[in-house]
């Protein structure tokens, strides 16, 4: 199994409407982090804070500078749904992650225990 290569793909697929943030989350944000915050309407997340309406794309998802793949605008403040991608060999083989090798595929359960090890400091 690879390293994430910031490809895109999962923020791409949930940043639009697929992710939830818990009620403390969305507390820290209100006490600490304002501008995240704006983006939070009735506890669902993200929303336009001018027209309350619902963002098709994750506003923090942004085109990495040097050309290779994104970045996420508030990565040490990112919602624990994002924290814990990927949870599972499964939800890699599904969203085609690009972390995932063919050798992968051959032994899902190695696989598995290969995430478990580099997800370690994510998922603390
Ligand atoms: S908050 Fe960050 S990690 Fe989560 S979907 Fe948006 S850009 Fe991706
Ligand atoms: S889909 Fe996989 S490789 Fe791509 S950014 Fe998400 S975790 Fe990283």
């Amino acid at each position: 199994m690879k390293d994430c290569n910031a490809c895109g793909k999962c923020c791409i697929k949930y940043g639009g409407g697929g992710l939830t943030a818990s009620k403390q989350e969305v507390q820290a944000w209100q006490d600490d982090a304002p501008h995240i915050a704006q983006y939070v309407h009735q506890g669902e997340i993200w929303f336009d804070p001018s027209t309350q309406q619902a963002l098709n794309a994750c506003p923090w998802l942004k085109l990495n500078p040097n050309g290779k793949g994104y970045l996420c605008d508030i990565y040490y403040d990112r919602p624990d749904d994002c924290r814990y991608y990927p949870s599972s060999f499964d939800e890699m083989l599904r969203d085609d992650c690009e972390m995932v090798e063919a050798k992968d595929r051959r032994n899902p359960k190695q696989a598995h225990e290969d995430l478990v090890i580099i997800m370690r400091d994510s998922w603390q």
